[in-house]
């Protein structure tokens, strides 16, 4: 059973941490291991202690000013230097400067020897104790990888598993977040967690359903599964993910497929906290009395699905080397877009009904306001990417006036009233991530971040949006 906090939405309430309260680097959720073999509860817990070291290393990443590029280094001077030196811009170094003032790639192995060694001897552990030969192989690829930065061979052998092993962990630099300049440099991350056998077929239905729709765009190969996660630490825990897919480099997704794996624990606790207040505190109530809060919650896995099943079909080969600081966000808003236009396809074969498109809309504007409410007011900057995005989809739909405000709140769109819009706004993202130039992307990001003004201050929306608002580019 969910329980719903039914009081205003977290993002609104200003919550601040008490000073020197320590966050721990990790998190972890209640999943029973008691079906599991004592061998395969031993591989759980060396890649549980693994995970937490990893939590560790992603701290210090986030705490050190300029961990990936030198202060003093600018943009310009990067790119050249990209051109000369391959290991400049590999994800799994940091680029620093050396007494003679030029630059000089220190990788991840090196730096965080002390540390890796320790994952990587936990993980060696875990395949040793495990009986599944696709799990033992994996890990062993995996603690080999830790120690190198060499990570292709043991991220195509985990997409390419024939099947769902029982235990899954995601252990890497395989993120880029934090790198505010170029998208380019991995932060760590890990999560483990047990199949979830029902969910993962009702997800893999749903992707199988949307790879047919999008045939005509490319036909890669994506598996899904639904994991009861355990633990995790890094990006996820910070940005508090609920799925993630890779592999993230689309020549690699494309000739080997991707995997996608929703994290179903912390999934439900997104959904409780964030996502279902805040579609109580932004909807009109008639537009909303239909919803339960489980419809919601699986309406929001069905979202979910979605938006990750479109990260493979919606990445181009050159798109972070030309959209640099803005590829996550054309990105993420692309997925989230196409996700949307999937579900009116999918209501119009009858695989989803009209409610069920509803709540989809409805959870699709809710993460609209809380990635910027948090962005904005609990100041999470890390979220940037996905609240330029926000704002760009909000923006986007309030000039089309699909959006309407009424006693303070809004209306829930009628979806056939939007999808027009929506599918626009697809087109043009794909435009970006497909063609464009840095300066082009910039410049359309900021002429929605003008609009910006005109629609979260709009006084009709003050109630449920009291922030002043600033310019987010600058
Ligand atoms: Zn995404």
């Amino acid at each position: 059973m969910l329980e719903i906090p039914h009081d205003i939405p977290h993002w609104l309430r200003r919550e601040r941490k008490n000073q020197g309260e320590e966050e721990r680097p990790y998190r972890e959720f209640d999943v029973s291991l008691e079906h599991l073999e004592p061998s395969e509860k031993r591989a759980v817990g060396y890649l549980k202690d693994a995970t937490k070291i990893v939590g560790e290393i992603s701290d210090i990443q986030k705490d050190t000013p300029e961990f990936s590029y030198p202060a003093d280094a600018s943009d310009e001077e990067l790119i050249a230097a990209f051109q000369n030196n391959d290991s400049l811009r590999s994800p799994y170094t940091r680029v620093i400067r050396k007494p003679d003032r030029s630059l000089s790639a220190l990788p991840y192995h090196q730096h965080f020897k002390v540390q890796l060694a320790d994952i990587s001897r936990h993980v060696n552990r875990a395949a040793d104790a495990t009986t599944d030969p696709l799990l033992k192989r994996n890990l062993h690829l995996l603690s080999e990888a830790l120690i190198n930065d060499r990570y292709q061979e043991q991220e195509l052998d985990w997409v390419g598993q024939r099947r769902p092993t029982t235990i899954n962990a995601i252990i890497g630099p395989k993120e880029s977040y934090n790198d505010e300049k170029f998208s380019i440099k991995g932060d760590y991350l890990a999560a483990v967690g047990i199949l979830n056998e029902p969910l993962t077929d009702k997800v893999q239905e749903l992707i199988d359903w949307m790879v047919r729709i999008q045939r005509q765009r490319k036909d890669p190969k994506i598996t899904a599964r639904v994991d009861d996660t355990l633990i995790l630490a890094g990006a996820i825990k910070d940005f508090e993910w609920t799925a993630c897919t890779y592999p993230n480099d689309p020549q690699d997704a494309k000739n080997y497929g991707s995997k996608i794996t929703i994290f179903n624990t912390m999934h439900k606790d997104v959904v409780r906290r964030k996502i279902i207040p805040t579609i109580k505190a932004i909807f009109t109530e008639d537009s909303i009395s239909e919803f339960s809060d489980q419809e919601l919650s699986e309406a929001s896995l069905v979202w979910l699905t979605l938006h990750e099943g479109s990260h493979p079909l919606a990445s181009y080969p050159d798109e972070t080397e030309r959209l640099r600081s803005y590829y996550h966000t054309v990105n993420e808003l692309q997925c989230s877009a196409m996700g949307l236009s999937v579900a009116y396809q999918l209501y119009e074969r009858r695989v989803l009904t009209h409610k069920q498109l509803e709540m989809v809309l409805a959870i699709h504007l809710a993460r609209i306001f809380v990635d910027y409410g948090e962005y904005e007011l609990q100041e999470k900057r890390s979220l940037k990417p996905y609240a330029l995005g926000s704002v760009i989809n909000f923006d986007y739909w309030w000039n089309q006036a699909e959006l309407k405000p009424k006693n303070g709140k809004l209306v829930l769109p009628d979806p056939e009233q939007i999808i027009g819009a929506t599918e626009t706004l697809t087109g043009y993202l794909d435009y970006h991530a497909r063609a464009s130039s840095f300066t082009d992307v910039k410049s359309f990001v900021n002429r929605h971040d003008n609009f910006r003004r005109l629609s979260f201050a709009n006084p009709a929306l003050k109630p449920i949006f009291p922030m002043d608002t600033r310019p987010l580019v600058v």
